[in-house]
C-alpha cells in the first residue's frame, strides 16, 4: 500500500524535527525542509531511514517565492502527492527589543518567514490537494499550522513575533473555512514553552518561570515530541469532524486562574 506523505517546514531542528520523526513512526514519508543547516536535516533523515522510514531533505527558504516554488515541485516530484503540510518553520526576533524600539527590519523578517511564507505556501499546496483523490486518511489533505501561545499572549519585548503568530492563527480559520467542503481539514497547534534552540537563549528565565513561579500547571518544559505527538494524532485523522480547531500543547499555560 502506498504510504501517505508529509512536508514539514523547518524540520531540521527543534519542534519540526520532533514532528518529522513522529510522522515517520506513523508511516508517513517525510519531506524534511530546512533553510541552511543541512547537517541537522541529514541527521533527521538518517534517524528516519535507520528506523525503516522514508524521506528526503529539501533546502528552501519559505520566505522566498522562487524557493517555495521549487520546494513544492521537489515534493511532488518525489512523492507524487502531498497528504499533510505542516507549517512549522519560524524564527524569533534576533533582538528582544521593547515595543517602542523594535525595528522595521525585524518586523519585515518576521512577517516574511512566519506569516507570508506559510500563507503563500499553503495557498500553493491547497491547490495541489484540491486536485488529489482522498488519501489513506480519508482526507484530500490535512494542514497543520504551528502557532504559539504568543498568538494571544502579549510579550512587549517581541511584539512583532506575537503579531505574526496571531495572524497565523487567523490564517488557520480562513483556510479551514475555504477548504472544509473539499475534505481538507486545517488545524492550529499552539505550543507553549518548548526546549529548542529558539528558547536556548532565555533558558534561565523560563526555568524560573516554570519550576519556581509555576507559570504552567504542568511544571516542566515542553519537548518537540510533545508537539510531534499532537501532529501525529491529526495525521492519523483522529479528528475527522474538526477543522479550524486549536490544540494547546502548553502544559496548561492557557488556563486562567483565580
Ligand atoms: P528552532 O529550533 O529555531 O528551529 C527552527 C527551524 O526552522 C529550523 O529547522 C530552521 O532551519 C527552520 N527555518 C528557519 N527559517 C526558515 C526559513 N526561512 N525557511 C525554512 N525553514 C526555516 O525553532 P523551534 O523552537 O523548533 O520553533 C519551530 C516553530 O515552533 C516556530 O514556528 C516557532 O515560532 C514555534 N514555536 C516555538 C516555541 C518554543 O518554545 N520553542 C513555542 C511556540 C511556538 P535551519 O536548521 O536550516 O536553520
Amino acid at each position: 500500500m502506498t504510504k501517505p506523505t508529509a512536508l514539514v517546514t523547518g524540520a531540521s531542528r527543534g519542534i519540526g524535527r520532533g514532528i518529522a520523526l513522529e510522522l515517520s513512526k506513523a508511516g508517513y514519508r517525510v519531506a524534511i525542509n530546512y533553510a541552511s543547516n543541512e547537517v541537522a536535516a541529514q541527521e533527521v533523515l538518517t534517524l528516519i531511514t535507520q528506523s525503516g522510514g522514508e524521506g528526503f531533505i529539501v533546502k528552501a527558504d519559505i520566505a522566498k517565492a522562487s524557493e517555495r516554488q521549487s520546494l513544492v515541485q521537489e515534493v511532488l516530484a518525489q512523492f507524487g502527492r502531498l497528504d499533510l503540510l505542516v507549517n512549522n518553520a519560524g524564527v524569533a526576533p534576533t533582538v528582544r527589543a521593547d515595543l517602542l524600539d523594535a525595528t522595521e527590519e525585524s518586523f519585515d523578517r518576521l512577517v516574511s518567514i512566519n506569516l507570508k511564507g506559510p500563507y503563500l505556501l499553503t495557498q500553493q499546496i491547497a491547490k495541489q490537494m484540491l486536485k488529489q483523490n482522498k488519501g489513506l486518511s480519508g482526507q484530500r489533505g490535512l494542514i497543520v499550522n504551528i502557532t504559539s501561545i504568543s498568538a494571544y499572549t502579549a510579550s512587549i519585548n517581541r511584539g512583532d513575533y506575537c503579531m505574526v503568530k496571531a495572524g497565523l492563527s487567523m490564517m488557520t480559520k480562513l483556510f479551514a473555512d475555504r477548504l472544509a467542503e473539499d475534505a481538507i481539514n486545517v488545524f492550529e497547534i499552539r505550543p507553549g514553552i518548548i526546549a529548542t534552540d529558539m528558547t536556548g537563549a532565555v533558558k534561565a528565565k523560563y526555568d524560573k518561570l516554570i519550576l519556581e513561579d509555576g507559570i504552567t500547571p504542568i511544571k516542566r518544559w515542553g519537548t518537540p515530541d510533545d508537539v510531534g505527538l499532537a501532529v501525529r494524532a491529526i495525521a492519523e485523522n483522529r479528528f475527522p469532524f474538526s477543522t479550524g480547531a486549536i490544540l494547546d500543547v502548553d502544559g496548561g499555560f492557557h488556563i486562567r486562574k483565580l
